[in-house]
């Protein structure tokens, strides 16, 4: 069996994992400390604060932001569920709008849902891809978009305009005009889970990257205490001698990143882009160019004059077929011994959400792509061999089902 997308893990990780269990320090220290210096170093954007999930981080800085019920979130209909979910937990709203062909956020559709209660945007890089950041950064400084905003925390006043938090569960790594994704917009959020391009097994990072009417230092001081229940000072601060007495500043959250996550992760992000990108890319290549002599096969955008992804789900999508079509093709692909998957089953179609009154027939493009969609393995095992597999499986089961049903 061909799996989706198993962890690289070899002797380096290990060892360096080993290196933290025999240290007698587990969790946030010296080697998460690390891992974000080498994160803000990577992204090119102002301070990282690791934490224990992507989604842990999003709603951590929906928190802070003062984000609560009667609020409005602008997201995606076509994500994974913790972008939205996240905004659930805050007591507001999530607005779902649709994607262009590329998969990622219409900012046209953003535009049209603003309204008075908007107070955060979250893109999502689908796939890797980074999002229009020129188009959704100068949106939100339009003048009339501006005097729409209606502050009502500190920080919202000091921004005085919708927040852009961007979900990179999916881009690290990615870059738009030649900058990377952590420093494309306000601030980012980046996921380690066990399934992504740069894996601790679990684990997320806050890409600080606010203008400078914001102190990113100061606020990174302030999120590392919001991520260990408010406490003043950390497990690794209260050791030294005479510093027992700490303070609860607040009711924080718990979700910092252990040291053995960031071991994982200093591996990763040394060799990330002269190995990991080199390969995941040079497999998006050779799926394209052996999917285009097939007219049945849309190809996904990776690159372009000003973008390029992270290479993490290579989106294939049949052309003609309807949704019955491509589960049918998804059961013959597994049956020729591969993994593929659905990235994503629309928001809008999922029971909560449906329940909750959306409907999937207000977002045709995100529908569209869902329905004609199929991820392929990628993983930097992946030798070109299995590539030619995966090809060959998707090809024989296209042909089978249309053959069935034409
Ligand atoms: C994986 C994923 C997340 C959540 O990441 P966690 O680190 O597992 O919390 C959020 N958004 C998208 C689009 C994802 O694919």
């Amino acid at each position: 069996m061909i799996p989706f997308s198993p962890p690289r893990i070899d002797q380096l990780i290990i060892d360096e994992v080993i290196d933290t269990l025999k240290s007698g320090w587990i969790t946030t220290g010296p080697k998460t400390k690390l891992f974000e210096k080498k994160l803000t170093a990577y992204g090119g954007h102002k301070a990282t604060l690791c934490v224990n999930s992507a989604s842990a981080g999003l709603e951590l800085m929906l928190h802070w932001f003062g984000v609560k019920e009667g609020d409005e979130i602008i997201l995606p209909a076509y994500t994974y569920a913790a972008t939205a979910n996240v905004v659930v937990h805050c007591g507001a709203k999530p607005v779902f709008v649709d994607i262009n062909n590329d998969f990622n956020i219409s900012t046209a559709a953003i535009k049209k849902a603003i309204t008075a209660r908007t107070k955060v945007i979250m893109p999502v890089d689908i796939g890797g891809l980074p999002c229009d950041y020129d188009a959704i950064n100068a949106l939100v400084k339009e003048n009339d978009i501006i005097s729409l905003f209606k502050p009502n925390t500190e920080e919202q006043k000091k921004l005085g305009r919708i927040l852009i938090l961007s979900d990179a569960a999916h881009s690290i790594g990615g870059t738009y005009k030649d900058k990377k994704v952590g420093s494309l917009t306000d601030i980012t959020v980046y996921s380690f889970h066990a399934v992504k391009n740069l894996t601790t097994a679990e684990g997320g990072a806050i890409c600080l990257n606010l203008d400078k009417e914001f102190d990113n230092d100061e606020i990174y001081t302030y999120l590392n205490s919001k991520s260990l229940h408010g406490q003043n000072k950390d497990a690794l601060a209260k050791t030294q001698i005479g510093n027992w007495r700490y303070d609860i500043i607040e009711p924080g959250y718990k979700c910092n990143m252990t040291d053995i996550q960031a071991a994982m992760g200093i591996v990763e992000i040394d060799r990330y882009d002269k190995d990991m990108l080199v390969k995941r890319k040079h497999i998006f290549d050779l799926y394209a160019k052996m999917f285009s002599q097939y007219q049945w096969a849309q190809l996904p955008v990776y690159i372009n004059n000003s973008k390029s992804s992270s290479f993490h789900v290579f989106l294939l999508r049949i052309n003609g077929i309807t949704e019955e079509q491509r589960d049918a093709i998804i059961s013959e692909i597994f049956k020729a011994d591969v993994s593929v998957n659905v990235h994503f089953v629309p928001l809008p179609m999922m029971t909560y959400y449906k329940n909750q009154g959306y409907k999937i027939e207000d977002y045709p493009n995100s529908y569209n792509n869902y329905s004609r969609e199929i991820s392929l393995p990628v993983y930097y095992d992946l030798t070109d061999e299995n590539i030619a597999t995966v090809v060959k499986a998707v090809a024989n089961s296209v042909d089978k089902v249309m053959k069935k049903t034409n």
